[in-house]
């Protein structure tokens, strides 16, 4: 159980700077992800923490402690990669045990250790088994407990679930939460996928070419990005330009009740899930939308625009609706719209994120 601080770590790779001051403090006992886009430095980044490359600049704590020109082995800090990495002339039981006998921990403490992973792995009865011999998930049960053998301070994933399939993965993430939460262990996953990210973490650190966009919570992440860029990230977001003056913002669509002083040319930005149509099926998304209380008084405001585009998705259905000279997307639980249909819709402000220059504008 470990804090760990990176303090503007610098990485270049034939002079190319590919980590750009990287700064990031993280609790002990939290799970936080690296997510960013292939190439952006996520990996990078691991290795540095687990000191299998050097850095070109900065500093890595552990617990306030310089750990950066310690080797890998006296770092405590583990990596658990994509692909597994198992030792295939080896059973899963000599798998696990490796770490153990290469510090030269006595046979009898490495049987107890080992068998108390293996049960905590859910892999009784696969001791003798070869890796060629298991499925995928439990190939990853074993790199992890192989991993946690040594008692790492710091867990360090690198993309752990991309190779399973989508049912293994749900419950592989699952079953790391559980023995994160339950050894309270550092740990560090990197993830391409968002969903993965916002899921599982406690906090997400936004990478984009070599830099720290944003580290904050998954909330705040979606609900407030720092930057156009940050948003567009997370996936459509829709911006409608204008000014304010006295709680109205003055737009190219009409004019809308906010909550925010005044400011001209500011790009508002409104999610998908925000905007909800209004047909035959009058109000019922709005009751249907847990931030409304039932009966709560809303501005419905009430404007007009016409279907270009739809994707069904089972609980959801996507569209794409013309309003004046802007095409907004909008995700909607009514599935009953079809291209071309007028409707009335409703823009609710209340999660809208105000933005100058590509930046938020904080108050
Ligand atoms: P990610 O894990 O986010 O996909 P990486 O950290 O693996 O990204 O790589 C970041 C950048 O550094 C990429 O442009 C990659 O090509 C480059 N890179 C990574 N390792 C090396 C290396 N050993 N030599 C040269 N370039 C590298
Ligand atoms: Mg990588």
């Amino acid at each position: 159980m470990s804090e760990v601080k990176l303090i503007n770590l610098v990485k270049k790779f034939n002079e190319k700077i590919v980590l750009n001051n990287i700064t990031l403090n993280i609790k002990e006992g939290e799970l936080i992800s690296l997510l960013g886009p292939s190439g952006c430095g996520k990996s990078t980044t691991l290795k540095l923490i687990a000191g299998l490359i050097k850095a070109d600049g900065g500093d890595i704590l552990f617990n306030n402690e310089s750990v950066i020109n310690l080797e890998t082995e006296k770092r405590d800090a583990v990596i658990v990669f994509q692909d597994y990495l198992l030792f295939p002339h080896m059973t899963v039981y000599e798998n696990i045990e490796f770490g153990l006998k290469m510090r030269k921990y006595e046979k009898k403490l490495r049987k107890e250790k080992v068998n108390n992973l293996i049960t905590l792995v859910r892999l009784k009865g696969y001791e003798n088994k070869y890796p060629t011999q298991l499925s995928g998930g439990q190939k990853q049960r074993v790199a992890i407990a192989r991993a946690l053998a040594v008692d790492p301070k710091i867990l360090l994933l690198d993309e752990p679930f991309s190779n399973l399939d989508i049912m293994l993965r749900d419950e592989m993430r699952e079953f790391v939460l559980d023995i994160q939460k339950r050894l309270n262990i550092t740990t560090i996953l990197v993830t391409h996928d968002k969903e993965e990210a916002l899921m599982m973490s406690d906090k997400v650190a936004i990478m984009l070419d070599g830099e720290i966009k944003q580290f904050d919570t998954p909330k705040e992440l979606y609900k407030k990005p720092y930057s156009v860029e940050v948003a567009n990230f997370f996936g459509e977001r829709n911006y409608i330009n204008g000014s304010i003056r006295e709680n109205i913002f003055i737009s190219d669509i009409g004019k809308f009740e906010v909550n925010h002083p005044n400011i001209d040319e500011v790009s508002v930005m409104i999610s998908p899930e925000s905007i909800y149509i209004n047909n035959k099926f009058q109000n019922k998304e709005l009751v249907f939308n847990k931030e409304y209380k039932l009966g709560e008084k809303y501005n419905y405001n009430n404007i007009t625009g016409r279907i270009s585009k739809k994707k069904y998705a089972g609980d959801r259905t996507y569209y794409n609706i013309n309003i004046g000279s802007y095409n907004f997307k909008l995700t909607s639980i009514n599935e009953d719209c079809n291209i071309g249909d007028e409707v009335s819709l409703h823009i609710d402000f209340r999660n809208a994120v105000y933005f100058k220059t590509n930046q938020q504008i904080k108050i």
